[in-house]
């Protein structure tokens, strides 16, 4: 993972932090490669841990704070799949909330800080277990007023469902503010569209590179 800054400054090597799944401490694997003293751990990284443990097929773990998928985190209306790019959401996504998983000793400020929260938030992640032999894409959930979490077999899957969440969520409020009942896709619609989606990524990833490639103001590579 990056260390303790936002991972899209990532920009070398030394950026980067080698964590234990065991107990989400710093692993310093090969110091030529990783940063060589670790400083500050990041302080999310039990919703990692927790989930690479939990799950030792999956390979990708995304964790995101994008502002269209909060308010359904704290509204009792689900963020349900509404087009054909995200069946993997399913008919209603759920919501993990840390008032059901603090002790009175937590420091409760919505930071997933110790692996107890990063356990309880594991299992609230529901569906199959992403792999390549069925056609289940992601397991995903939202985090009262947080954010959201989604989980795949490999990294160009994981940034598809990623993105492909956030842009449900975008539609369905626009449709929402319409005025109107929408309407969203049907358990077979879900299941169909899923598989769809499952065959992989290999249309939109180069897209999604070259935009940051060219995005350079931002997205640095010092290696
Ligand atoms: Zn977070």
């Amino acid at each position: 993972m990056s260390r303790y800054l936002a991972p899209a400054l990532v920009a070398a090597p030394a950026d980067l932090v080698f964590y234990s799944i065991d107990n989400a401490e710093p692993l310093i694997a090969n110091p030529q490669d990783v940063c060589p003293s670790p400083p500050v751990g990041f302080s999310e990284r039990f919703i990692h841990s927790e989930i690479y443990k939990a799950y030792p097929s999956i390979t990708s773990v995304i964790h995101s704070h994008a502002l269209p998928v909060i308010p359904f985190s704290i509204s009792p209306r689900p963020l349900a799949a509404c087009f054909h790019m995200a069946g993997f959401l399913g008919t209603g996504v759920p919501v993990w909330d840390f008032a059901d998983a603090y002790a009175d000793s937590n420091q409760q400020d919505m930071l997933v800080r110790n692996a107890k929260l990063g356990a309880s938030l594991t299992k609230s992640l529901r569906g199959e277990i992403p792999s390549a032999k069925h056609s289940n894409p992601a397991k995903r959930l939202l985090m009262r007023g947080h954010g959201m979490v989604v989980v795949a077999q490999s990294i160009e899957m994981c940034v598809l469902c990623a993105i492909y969440t956030v842009q449900n969520a975008e539609i369905l409020q626009t449709a929402r503010g319409l005025g109107e009942e929408v309407k969203v896709l049907s358990e077979r619609e879900v299941t169909d569209t899923r598989n769809t989606t499952a065959k992989g990524a290999v249309k939109p990833w180069p897209l999604w590179v070259r935009e940051v490639e060219i995005a350079s103001e931002i997205y640095r590579n010092l290696a």
